[in-house]
């Protein structure tokens, strides 16, 4: 049988350095490549191993100073001519590690063209929750640190009064998706919207509020995405090496303080709980640019229907984490009573009182005062800790306080690690005697 002339593959090159013209940019190239061909040297230039690179441009692409380019063997360069002059239709080469790569991994081979970073606004009824102000907040020192835009994106029926806000709490751009289907949250509809808005914009990093809606979306749209998702993250901040995003939040059962890399795919998403961020201050007047998406989902696949809605009871009157100033109290206040002289302190300071969750297990103190990882997370411009230990727990809760006192009998007491000033004693002592020299000084509330 004859058989075919054996078609000619066009030669797909290596990759090499420009000498002198590498930037520093941070690592792209290295993120870039898909078969780790690219290592970086101490002064953050790359070296591209011949041996590992498969001629796949990533890298070039990638590389805002054009230092790196591709180059063939004097044998290449002559076929290339040739394949020119026969009119230049031969298929390219294929690297079998760049399909594999392509193949399991999708989104990452191309997270270079994932790029800013975006703050969910949740809202009902048209009015935000603060914790999407907040993450702006945040949101503005992560996109700063990258040198990229940062972006709100809010899904509704009617909300386009949203994005000046947004703009006011930093955001350089707005997303809206308007349609009467979009009135209530519903899973189906939300994930279809915003899975559309970041398929097609592609910011490399999603903040979302662990609000109970925050909690339902972000966690559809990361499976949707096959994206990694950090929840209840109390830090966040920027590996500006890695252009990398660090998502810390306590891990085993709040033992350890645990910071989670999505390396390999995009967007890097995080959830927040509200308060555990600040929110920055509101600037007026500041503008940005707003862009208006179609909602594509027709209501009749929609699975779920919203009948009606039942406003919750109020909880609790008290906002812990909203206050200035929370004197909070522990297992070493012993009992109901003691919190009394806790209150009265507070009522001095113009403060509300909390506690530990054993305060709240003895039944001394309700839920929506519990601090902590199973209760509320604050900071407030001062945090008094009276009689508690500062188990990991309690301390994720309260940490970010701006002023922290602990009073404590045991000096050895986990507590004194995050106070700014620590008190060893007897707390039936001490909270007597500070509740008298403030009333002799007339303390006034902390504004
Ligand atoms: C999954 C999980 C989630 C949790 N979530 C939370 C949470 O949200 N919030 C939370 O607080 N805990 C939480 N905990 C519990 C946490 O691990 C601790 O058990 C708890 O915080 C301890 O409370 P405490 O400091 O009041 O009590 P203790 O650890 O018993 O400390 C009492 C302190 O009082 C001091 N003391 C006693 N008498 C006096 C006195 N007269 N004067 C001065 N000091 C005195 C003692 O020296 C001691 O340090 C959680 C635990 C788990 C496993």
């Amino acid at each position: 049988m004859e058989q075919k002339p054996k078609k000619k593959k066009k030669p797909r090159g290596k990759a090499r350095q420009i000498e002198g013209k590498c930037i520093s940019c941070g690592a792209r190239c290295q993120i870039a490549c898909p078969v780790d061909a690219v290592e970086m040297t101490e002064a953050e230039t790359p070296i591209i191993d011949d041996g590992k690179c498969i001629g796949c441009r990533k890298c070039v692409k990638v590389c805002p100073a054009d230092a790196i380019e591709m180059y063939f063997t004097p044998e290449e360069e002559a076929l290339l001519k040739e394949l020119e002059a026969a009119g230049g239709a031969a298929e390219e080469e294929e690297a079998p590690e760049e399909k594999a790569a392509d193949g399991e991994q999708g989104a990452e081979s191309n997270i270079a063209l994932w790029n800013g970073v975006w703050v969910y606004i949740e809202q009902f009824e048209g009015k935000a929750h603060e914790v999407s102000w907040e993450l702006l907040g945040k949101g503005r020192e992560l996109a700063d640190d990258l040198g990229v835009e940062l972006a709100a994106f809010g899904l509704g029926d009617s909300i386009k009064h949203l994005a000046d806000e947004a703009f006011g709490y930093g955001a350089d751009k707005v997303y809206i998706m308007e349609d009467p289907a979009l009135k209530h949250y519903r899973t189906a509809s939300y994930l279809h919207g915003t899975v559309e808005l970041v398929n097609k914009y592609k910011p490399e990093i999603v903040l979302m509020g662990a609000t109970g809606l925050g909690r339902d979306l972000a966690g559809a749209v990361a499976t949707d995405l096959k994206t990694g998702l950090t929840a209840d993250c109390t830090q966040l901040s920027i590996d500006k090496k890695m252009r990398i995003l660090e998502q810390t939040r306590p891990a085993f059962g709040g033992n350890i303080m645990a910071t989670i890399l999505t390396e390999t795919r995009r967007p890097q998403m995080a959830s927040v709980r509200p308060h555990v961020m600040p929110k920055k201050e509101f600037q007026e007047g500041r503008k940005g640019e707003v862009i208006t998406e179609p909602f594509t989902m027709e209501e009749d696949a929609i699975p779920q229907k919203v009948i009606d809605i039942i406003k919750a009871a109020q909880e609790s009157s008290v906002n812990i984490a909203g206050a200035k100033v929370i004197v909070a109290g522990g297992r070493g206040m012993l009992n109901k009573e003691n919190f009394d002289k806790l209150q009265d302190l507070a009522d001095i300071l113009g403060g509300v009182v909390g506690g530990s969750r054993c305060a709240f297990d003895e039944g001394w103190i309700e839920h929506a005062r519990q601090v902590g990882q199973t209760g509320k997370t604050v900071h407030p411009k001062l945090y008094i800790a009276c009689a508690i230990s500062g188990a990991i727990q309690h301390l994720v809760g309260m940490q970010d306080s701006e002023f922290i006192i602990a009073i404590n009998k045991d000096k050895t007491a986990p507590v004194f690690e995050v106070a700014h000033l620590g008190i060893v004693g007897d707390v039936f002592e001490i909270i007597p005697d500070l509740i008298d020299k403030l009333k002799q000084s007339n303390a006034k509330a902390v504004e």
